[in-house]
């Protein structure tokens, strides 16, 4: 049987590490697979996963991202929306069954907001990005069947040429909202969603700029107003996100110094009441995800591994999101999804592992 490209790709990434960590004189030269082993793991605590998605329908590295929907009005009836990469957009049930499938095109990242004044509605925008098209499709969520509608017109096309990360922000005060979208090449751009006629939404180009590598992963923090952005390669930093601020990049961590390992990948924040709760990011190069505290200046927390347990464990994490929100057991606690780049069985097509925060906070030791 073939070896899926993914592993062939992990293979290399891991002996390139082992290959600069591990210049070690001749006279005490070990086998290169005990010094990998050594040199990319560390004793970080560990998790598990209390189920798992539906796979995707493509084959390959195609789960990327997640965006979690949480129902007020009927919790157990909560969706998460996983993108396919190669395919589209899915949702998925509680219970990793699959809600709906968009065939919509290639859907690298996923994210939403409730709460946007559309004419005489309220409504819940899901915007993802689009590799075909470098644009930015929007979609309305509806609470009554939990799926998604897309909206006339609702793709927008951006101007970038290699479109890839996207996360959305609500500004606490004005209620606005954005949605960032990055470039492979470094280019951040954030547009404003504008209600307009006959129930359409458009953006409007605000702000501009640009970061030294390439990123993906973002997130941002709506009552704090700040922005996270992760550049693959070295770290990832804070700045603003109000559309007239500054670009002041803060670095919060980088690669190199033993909690982050590249590609830093996915970004989220775990939300708790009066600006409290946590960051999460994926520490894609070892299998693992680093947790700061949300407010700034984000001291680190410590860091964690999904393993084996009633579903497979989750390595070389893309995309990931948390909710603090109440969900049926066991996520009382709330909800880290993560997507995982080695299903196992029953198929070994990607998919997206759901852990309860309860085992997070124990692992770490934090408090609610
Ligand atoms: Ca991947
Ligand atoms: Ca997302
Ligand atoms: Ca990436
Ligand atoms: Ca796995
Ligand atoms: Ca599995």
């Amino acid at each position: 049987m073939p070896i899926p490209s993914s592993s062939r790709s992990r293979g290399r990434r891991l002996h390139s590490r082992t290959d600069r960590r591990c210049a070690l004189p001749v006279a005490f030269a070990i086998s290169l697979v005990g010094c990998a082993a050594v040199a990319t793991r560390d004793a970080a605590p560990t998790v598990q996963a209390a189920l798992e998605t539906a796979p995707v329908a493509s084959r390959g590295d195609a789960a990327d991202d997640a965006a979690i929907w949480v129902n007020p009005v009927d919790p157990a009836a909560s969706v998460i929306i996983g993108t396919d990469k190669k395919r589209g957009l899915v949702l998925y049930r509680l219970d990793g069954t699959v809600v709906q499938s968009l065939p919509d095109g290639r859907m690298n990242n996923v994210d939403l907001r409730d709460g946007f004044a559309l004419g005489e509605r309220t409504v819940t925008v899901v915007a993802a990005s689009d590799r075909d098209r470098d644009a930015i499709a929007l979609y309305l969520l509806d609470p009554a069947t939990q799926t998604l509608d897309g909206i006339g017109d609702g793709v927008l096309r951006t101007g970038l040429t290699r479109i890839y990360g996207l996360c959305m922000y609500a500004e606490h005060a004005s209620g606005r909202q954005y949605v960032f979208v990055n470039d492979k090449d470094g280019r951040y751009q954030q547009h404003e969603l504008e209600a307009r006629p006959g129930g359409r939404i458009g953006t409007r180009l605000v702000r501009e700029f640009r970061l030294a590598r390439q990123p993906e992963g973002c997130a941002a923090d709506d009552e704090l107003g700040w922005l996270y952005v992760g550049e693959e390669d070295t770290g990832f930093y804070r700045l603003a996100a109000a559309p007239d601020a500054a670009v002041t990049l803060e670095r919060v961590d980088r690669t190199g110094g033993g909690r982050l390992v590249a590609d830093v990948e996915g970004i989220t924040i775990y939300r708790r009441p009066g600006g409290e709760g946590y960051v999460i990011v994926s520490s894609q190069g070892d299998d693992a995800y680093a947790v700061y505290r949300r407010r700034p200046p984000n001291e680190y927390l410590g860091r964690f591994r999904i393993i084996d347990g009633v579903v497979d464990g989750v390595t070389s994490t893309d995309g990931l999101d948390a909710t603090s929100q109440p969900l049926p057991a066991p996520f009382a606690d709330g909800l880290l999804v993560v997507q995982d780049d080695r299903n196992t069985a029953p198929s070994d097509a990607q998919n997206f592992k759901l852990v309860p925060w309860s085992e997070v906070r124990r692992a770490l030791g934090l408090e609610r």
